[in-house]
């Protein structure tokens, strides 16, 4: 059988609309004296840039998540079967948890574990990087590397304390293309915190031992029911629909619905709360064709849902992942509440609702498929 090349790429992914644009293929293409690929506009598929160059070799396409080349792999190794019976992914222990820094507290998205952890890892050699993501503006990010708890601050949660920068051509993503960036990696031993299809992507990069991957000491992977795209011409009426302003948006969580904490006239917050089903128009297209909601290839997955607030689901994983918690918790450098039977099977109800639901969602939208 002929190899499947980055050619394959643009007829089964890109021209049906499924490309997650992680980058991953742009990454680890093995003609690496040229640039084969690459993404030649923003929130758009990549491109050939020097089609004559390709090897043919097939990486790319092995690697992308919307292929499952290696799933059975992958599936082996990190004790997962299907999402059917076990929509959340093998987890012994389900957490409940908040940070006990008052800063990763204060600046953090839900409980300010991710960030705990990370730094925890950096103060103890355990890494020398991590590959994070800032806020630049509403519902726009940026990937960068964090080195100290500073860094670690400044990309913390969702607050937007800059001003949107809304020029003409610009659009709006949640998404953060972060795993381009291991080609400018300058660390031994790096975490990457991203979503499920980011962290599918290095998983399988690990299985072939495509370089830099083996830098990766440590995956924590965010859940991700899905990320929103705006074009320009959309902001008006997302601001009229919801009768919110852009500028005054102050901090993006999603949990079970999108929560908006927005600054009033008065300058006080207000927070305001947008169902799933209300967004439909600004999810951006990959997403309705993705069936993983808790990253279920990550050390440790962590999300809002299920836990009140300000606090974070912790999912540990792997051996790895499991370690690196329990060491956090017993030092008191996270805080885990006592979760009864009952409370942990609400919880568990609720993972697996979206979980469900996110592969009927697939399913419904890849019947609709040429
Ligand atoms: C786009 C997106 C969609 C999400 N969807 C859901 C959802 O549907 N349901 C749910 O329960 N939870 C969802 N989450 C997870 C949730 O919002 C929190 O990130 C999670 O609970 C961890 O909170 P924390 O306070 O412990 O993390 P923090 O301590 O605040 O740390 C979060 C860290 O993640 C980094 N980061 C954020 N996004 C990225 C990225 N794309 N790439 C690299 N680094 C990143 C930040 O820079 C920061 O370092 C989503 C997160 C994101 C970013
Ligand atoms: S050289 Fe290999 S990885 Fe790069 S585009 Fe061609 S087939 Fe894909
Ligand atoms: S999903 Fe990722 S790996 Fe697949 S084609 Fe799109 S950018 Fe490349
Ligand atoms: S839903 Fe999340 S994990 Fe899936 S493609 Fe969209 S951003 Fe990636």
């Amino acid at each position: 059988m002929p190899v499947k090349t980055f050619q394959d790429l643009i007829k089964e992914v890109h021209e049906k609309g499924i490309c997650q644009e992680c980058g991953g293929c742009t990454s680890f293409c093995s003609a690496a004296f040229e640039k084969v690929i690459g993404f030649k506009k923003p929130n758009s598929p990549p491109e050939y840039i020097n089609k004559e160059a390709c090897l043919d070799c097939g990486i790319c396409y092995i690697l992308c998540p919307q292929t499952h080349i290696l799933d059975d792999d992958l599936n082996k190794t990190y004790q997962f079967t299907d999402f059917t019976s076990m929509p959340y992914g093998f987890a012994e222990e389900i957490y409940s948890c908040q940070t006990t820094d008052e800063e990763f507290l204060k600046y953090g998205t839900d409980g300010g574990v991710v960030n705990t952890l990370l730094n925890f890892l950096l103060e103890n050699k355990i890494i020398d990087g991590a590959i994070v993501s800032k806020a630049e503006g509403p519902f726009s990010r940026e990937a960068m590397f964090a080195e100290t708890k500073d860094d670690l601050i400044k990309a913390s949660g969702t607050n937007l304390n800059i001003s949107p920068h809304l020029d003409e051509i610009q659009r709006f993503n949640t998404y953060t293309q972060s795993i381009p960036q291991l080609n400018h990696y300058k660390f031994k031993k790096l975490a990457i915190v991203g979503t499920p299809c980011q962290i599918y992507t290095i998983r399988c990069m690990q299985n072939l031992g495509v370089t830099p991957s083996e830098h990766v000491e440590i995956t924590f992977g965010l859940f991700c029911y899905h990320n929103f795209l705006f074009e320009k011409s959309q902001i008006g009426k997302f601001e009229e629909e919801f009768k919110i302003k852009f500028e005054d948006i102050i901090k993006i969580n999603i949990k079970e619905d999108l929560i908006l904490k927005l600054k009033d006239e008065k300058e006080k917050e207000k927070i305001i709360h947008i169902p799933f089903n209300k967004l439909v128009n600004y999810i951006r297209p990959a997403c309705h064709s993705c069936t993983d909601f808790t990253n279920v290839y990550s050390d440790i997955s962590f999300g809002g849902l299920g836990s009140p607030d300000k606090f974070t689901t912790v999912l540990p994983r792997t051996e790895k992942g499991k370690q690196i918690f329990n060491k956090v918790l017993e030092k008191n450098i996270i805080k885990s509440l006592k979760l009864d039977e009952s409370k942990r099977r609400s919880i568990k109800n609720l993972i697996v609702k979206f979980s469900e639901s996110k592969m009927e969602r697939k399913h419904e939208f890849m019947k609709n498929l040429k």
